[in-house]
């Protein structure tokens, strides 16, 4: 789905499809632009067969049910009467047909393990791709050619999530998303370094009696900090203080803590809601939570949409020059947390369109945690396969086309394609 488009505009364009049978729906993680909408897509397409990983499926079915829940609250705030686009008990039932499969393994679309005779059989392979909890790449094949979708990757390890495994092979057509196409990887920057970064920026919030807000998406972003902050106080880096998340954010956190034994991950005996033991903050209780220095408030949504836990919370701090905000990951410019960023302290900004606008008198920070991978090891990865053909998703405009653009020149053989939605492509 769009995650910037609201209503009947937020599902994928499916008119293309609209008349043709379509066997199989492979969903490569659980945020909610790759599975928010897959009901809708269940009902255009009722003969699909579903497949993801174990992970991404447990995630999925929580994220869809708080899907319809916000949908619902939309529907009476923003007047969005399309919503909810589905039900709770459509996906009770959508989820039912959820088909779980393990990584690497070779799977044929008609449902079955591949057998090796069956050389002309579409067959699919998930591999891990480093991201969040259950995210995958995937390998398409039939009549001995290769498409490879990367999903949503990270080649460098996070502080919970290990760098992705992909292959290695020459691959025929690969599909490659490029999100963070416009940033090259900063000099010298290292995750360790960063983690050392931030943990001086929350000693010196401290001191001047500050609470912390960071905004961060409920699935992947909000472990890895609470891996951070964890490792913090083992450390003695910092003084004992409180964490808060949201409803959400530990329901998906209970989930990494129960799968730890079933994922390639680091820290692998930490668990999380026992360790860094967060409370957990509610949309009530977010407005009635005094705000005191020397708590860090780890908050969805990351982008800051109106409404969310984040958004409530930074309106209350953010003429305080007391507080700080700190960023971690990326936000689309025109989101409020991208408008916030680019405000800086001394600027205004309304997150709220119901609200008046505010003037940003607390302090602001910005660290580089990013889920996805570095341009740089998106070259590398698609040098290493050199494709026939390569396909540019999943990126804002600048992004692609420097992709596009450095693609072109280092691989004279590949042809790079930037594909128009809705556009057939001949792979
Ligand atoms: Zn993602
Ligand atoms: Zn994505």
């Amino acid at each position: 789905m769009h995650p910037r488009n609201t209503g009947e505009y937020a599902p994928p364009n499916f008119k293309a499809i609209a008349h043709r049978e379509i066997e199989a729906i492979l969903i490569s993680h659980a945020h909610q632009d790759h599975i928010g909408t897959l009901p809708v897509g269940m009902r255009r397409f009722p003969g699909a067969r579903i497949f993801m990983t174990e992970a991404t499926a447990e995630v999925g079915s929580v994220l869809l049910h708080n899907s319809v829940n916000v949908m619902r609250r939309q529907r009476e705030e923003i007047g969005e009467m399309s919503y909810p686009l589905f039900t709770h008990r459509e996906i009770d039932r959508a989820s039912e047909r959820w088909r779980s499969c393990p990584m690497r393994q070779r799977i044929s679309i008609a449902g079955e393990r591949a057998a090796q005779r069956e050389k002309d059989t579409l067959t699919f392979e998930f591999f891990d791709a480093g991201h969040v909890l259950g995210s995958t790449g995937l390998m398409l094949r039939a009549k001995g050619q290769t498409v490879f979708y990367t999903g949503d990757v990270n080649f460098d390890d996070q502080t919970i999530m290990q760098a992705a495994v992909f292959p290695e092979e020459q691959i025929d057509v690969l599909i490659m998303e490029c999100t963070r196409g416009d940033h090259a990887k900063p000099e010298g920057w290292t995750r360790a370094s960063e983690e050392r970064r931030l943990a001086e920026a929350l000693a010196t919030a401290f001191e001047r009696d500050a609470c912390l807000l960071i905004p961060v998406f409920a699935l992947g972003k909000t472990q890895e900090i609470l891996a951070m902050l964890y490792k913090f106080r083992r450390q003695r880096l910092l003084p004992e203080f409180p964490i808060y998340i949201g409803g959400l954010s530990s329901k998906f956190t209970d989930i990494y803590d129960r799968r730890t034994h079933t994922t390639r991950r680091q820290l692998p005996r930490l668990k999380l809601m026992r360790e860094a033991a967060p409370f957990i903050l509610n949309d009530e209780t977010v407005r009635d939570t005094a705000v005191r220095g020397g708590r860090v408030y780890v908050l969805s949504s990351g982008m800051m949409i109106p409404k969310t836990l984040s958004s409530v919370f930074a309106r209350r701090i953010i003429e305080n020059p007391q507080h700080s905000i700190f960023f971690v990951g990326y936000a689309n410019p025109e989101s409020p947390a991208g408008l916030l960023r680019e405000a800086g302290q001394g600027g205004e900004v309304a997150l709220d369109p119901d609200k008046p606008p505010q003037r940003i008198r607390c302090n602001i920070e910005q660290f580089q945690f990013s889920a996805h991978a570095t341009r740089e090891s998106l070259i590398d990865f698609a040098k290493k396969v050199s494709p026939k053909k390569i396909l540019l998703v999943h990126g804002d405009l600048p992004a692609v086309e420097w992709m596009r653009t450095t693609l072109s020149s280092e691989l004279s053989d590949s042809e790079v394609i930037v594909p128009t939605p809705g556009v057939e492509v001949e792979l």
